[in-house]
């Protein structure tokens, strides 16, 4: 009888890993917060995430239980691992993804290079370290965040008195997170993927380019990387996915910095959006890797299939109407491009789809990606 994997969430990290679960023989499921969603091609199950019976319905007949993103509570994951389902990757690393304030806690535990950081309750504290980090810092909330949201930079103490308020309204109180703002060069991406029995397949550090808090594209490997840069990304992913006993796919954010130091910025424990080049510029995608890696199954190399590959993604925009009607002229205008849409309702902003070319000429390859990207845009 074929494997089944249930998988909380359903958007498009959950929808890609539908084409690797066919090809691999393995059923998937998922729970999806509403029908329609980008992963609803799976047999789907509408349910919240956050509702503990729902969840335990949903995991009764499958043989593990993954995910998609990284919210579903720790009061709902102590359910499943009590009713004896295996769930990867497990509370404990979840937990320190869910709240980055753990998750710097944990980092610095095993001696994770990373920004200088701070737990602050209150404007007070955060005016001591801004005086300490030359005036400006960044600040974010614990919780929640993604896309750049829940993230600002700094230059007076009262500028986080909005999210102080919230946190006072809380009962559970808390703090905010407060960071050095790092003076980087560029922003990497390290994946590493760990099965439960200790295996792990290290793919290469990429460079990621953000804009407004957005991954916008993705070069891979990393241009301009020293041998040693590429070494020592993959020991702190490695050291990291040991350290939290991450199984599934890991995705550590690092900065570079003008002094040619690596920083880790963020950990996601799951597939993300530096690794989607792998669907077609690795010998493994990373939405393989993660069924493999969850499943305890051998892990497939994690080496590149070409010598470069640039992903880009499409984001939906004000004046945008549906891609369908865009898609045949981008399929003929780059028919060297892979493109791939999550049919999700264009809105500003959203990630709607990404494009990947491979080839051995870096600039051509950026140049074509670009191009087919924005054959996208009106
Ligand atoms: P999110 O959870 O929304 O992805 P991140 O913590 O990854 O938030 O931050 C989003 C972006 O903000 C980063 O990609 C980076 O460009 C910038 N950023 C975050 N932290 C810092 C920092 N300490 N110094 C400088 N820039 C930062």
């Amino acid at each position: 009888m074929a494997l089944r994997v249930g998988v909380v969430g359903g958007g498009q990290l959950a929808r890609m890993m539908i084409a690797p679960a066919v090809e691999l023989g393995l059923e998937l499921r998922v729970l999806a917060e509403e029908p329609g969603m980008a992963a609803s091609l799976a047999a789907s199950a509408v349910g919240d995430y956050r509702d503990v019976d729902t969840v335990l319905q949903f995991a009764r007949d499958v043989d593990v239980v993954t995910f998609d993103h990284e919210h579903v509570p720790q009061d709902v994951l102590a359910a499943l691992v009590d009713a004896g389902v295996v769930v990867h990757p497990g509370p404990a690393a979840l937990g320190v993804a869910q709240d980055k304030l753990v998750m710097r806690a944990r980092l610095a535990e095993l001696g994770m290079p990373q920004p200088d950081w701070a737990a602050v309750t209150g404007p007070d504290e955060l005016k001591t370290f801004l005086d300490e980090h030359g005036g400006r810092a960044v600040v974010k909330t614990p919780r929640g965040g993604y896309d750049g949201k829940g993230v600002r930079v700094v230059s007076a103490a009262t500028e986080a008195d909005d999210w102080f308020a919230t946190l006072a309204e809380d009962a559970r109180g808390g703090a905010l997170l407060v960071e050095e703002l790092v003076d980087f060069t560029r922003e990497l991406a390290q994946q590493v993927a760990r099965r439960p029995s200790g295996d792990v397949a290290v793919y290469p550090v990429v460079e990621t380019v953000q804009r407004d808090g957005v991954c916008a594209e993705v070069l891979a490997p990393a241009p301009h990387a020293s041998e040693r840069l590429l070494e020592v990304a993959a020991q702190i992913g490695v050291a990291i996915a040991e350290g939290l006993d991450v199984t599934g796919m890991l995705a550590v954010e690092l900065f570079e910095t003008t002094d040619e130091r690596l920083l880790v910025n963020e950990l996601a424990m799951r597939p993300h959006n530096s690794g989607h080049w792998t669907q077609d510029g690795a010998v493994t995608s990373q939405f393989e890797q993660h069924l493999r890696a969850v499943l305890d199954l051998p892990l497939g190399e994690a080496v590149p299939s070409a010598p470069w590959s640039v992903m880009v993604n499409v984001l939906g925009g004000p004046a945008r109407g549906s891609l369908d009607d865009r898609f045949a002229a981008a399929m003929a205008e780059h028919p060297d491009a892979k493109i791939h849409t999550y049919g999700k309702a264009p809105r500003p902003g959203r990630k709607v789809g990404h494009v990947t070319v491979s080839g051995a000429d870096l600039d051509e390859i950026a140049y074509r990606a670009r191009a087919a990207a924005s054959s996208f845009l009106d």
